[in-house]
């Protein structure tokens, strides 16, 4: 048989997450968290399994949750969707993003990304066998940007898909509206659809807003978002993406054929997450908000270059201040040494000069834990 293409390999996630496991290591690597979602939320889905709702929901999605979907959007960004053509539900924020690349693409096109890029952008654009451009994320002292003249370079006529993520994994960059019109307005120069995966939608820190592609480009935007990182379920697998009629046919005629349909209890759990429980979003904000100050503040304090943070659960430190520029050793050193897991963000490059150093701390952890793996990083350090 063929080898298996390196882009569908085990995820630096998974390979993380059992170095957690074999280590007994405090994790900072994977990015799910410690707490337990919204009360309401829960109590919905226990009552429709108990209740018998356990059968095939229609391949798009119950119609309930893409109505909230479509208000949701609407209320919060005045971006309007019809929730009967102009949304879809699907397994998860990835499963959305891959039927998007596989809708949108296909062999022989170009798919371009910013790097780091999370890996199932890789894995769908293969997957659509597609080619892969990335577009290095610089990082300064003010955070990550991009040269727009580098991404302009990047394009060319075989180029179908640009695939955004703001709020930003792994950097915690989230875009600004005048970043968002300039990349708008070179993907309709070259005609051009924006997948643009915003599952931290809701996670941004200080005065940041998040702000959707589709409120500058909606004509060429599918959005995909899900409950996973909202409500702390990312285990339910309860995503979805909206975007034009014609788009989301699309995205999904493929869906049907790589899941059929998800979990019908925890679609109705997730309409009642949207519907009622959007409080109990920002506490988990506010909160998260603290936990980043808390790590930042620790690992700063100690002489640690950590980068800003606006959004997600994760930040970047800098590998050369543990006295190596090499990132992925430090990963696979300090499980043994400090009893902590973090994540080489060079995984997440394919020019590796630009993220040798970057290591990835997910700040969704409760304080204890978070404190505790801080002072673990310091005294590993000294
Ligand atoms: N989205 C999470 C992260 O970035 C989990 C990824 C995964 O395990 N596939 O860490």
């Amino acid at each position: 048989a063929a080898p298996i293409p390196a882009e569908l390999g085990v995820s630096i996630f998974s390979r993380m997450a059992a170095l957690a496991v074999e280590t007994g290591a405090i994790s900072l690597g994977q990015g799910f968290p410690d707490g337990i979602g919204p009360e309401a939320m829960l109590r919905t889905a226990q009552e429709a399994i108990a209740a018998g709702d356990n059968q095939y929901a229609p391949a798009i999605g119950i119609k309930p949750l893409r109505e909230v979907i479509s208000a949701q959007r609407a209320d919060r960004y005045g971006t309007e969707y019809d929730p009967d053509s102009q949304v879809v539900v699907t397994a998860g924020a990835t499963e959305a993003i891959t039927a998007a690349v596989m809708a949108a693409a296909g062999p022989g096109d170009d798919v371009v990304m910013f790097e780091p890029y999370y890996d199932s952008y890789a894995a769908a654009t293969r997957l659509a066998g597609a080619n892969r451009v990335a577009v290095p994320l610089i990082a300064d002292d003010a955070g990550f940007a991009f040269d727009l003249n580098r991404l302009a370079e990047a394009f060319t006529d075989r180029t179908r898909v640009l695939i955004l993520n703001t709020p930003h994994n792994p950097t915690g960059k989230v875009f600004t509206t005048d970043e968002l019109v300039a990349i708008a307005r070179l993907c309709e120069e070259r005609d051009v659809v924006i997948v643009s995966d915003e599952v931290y939608e809701y996670l941004t820190f200080d005065d940041v807003r998040h702000v959707p592609v589709a409120a500058v480009a909606p004509e060429r935007t599918i959005s995909v978002s899900g409950i996973g990182k909202s409500f702390s379920a990312t285990g339910w697998r309860i995503g979805w993406a909206c975007g034009p009629t014609d788009l989301i046919a699309r995205v999904a005629s493929v869906k049907q054929f790589l899941s059929f349909t998800t979990g019908t209890p925890f679609q109705l759990g997730a309409v009642t997450a949207l519907r009622d429980c959007l409080d109990w979003v920002e506490r988990l904000r506010l909160s998260l908000q603290d936990r980043r100050d808390l790590l930042t503040t620790t690992l700063t304090d100690a002489g640690i270059t950590v980068y800003p943070t606006s959004g997600s659960y994760f930040l970047q430190v800098d590998s050369r201040s543990f006295g190596t520029d090499d990132g992925m050793a430090l990963c696979l050193d300090i499980p043994h040494k400090a009893g902590v897991v973090a994540v080489p963000s060079v995984a997440f490059f394919d020019h590796p000069d630009a993220g040798r150093h970057l290591v990835r701390l997910a700040f969704c952890k409760e304080t204890e834990t978070l404190a505790e793996a801080a002072d673990r990083l310091v005294r590993y350090r000294d």
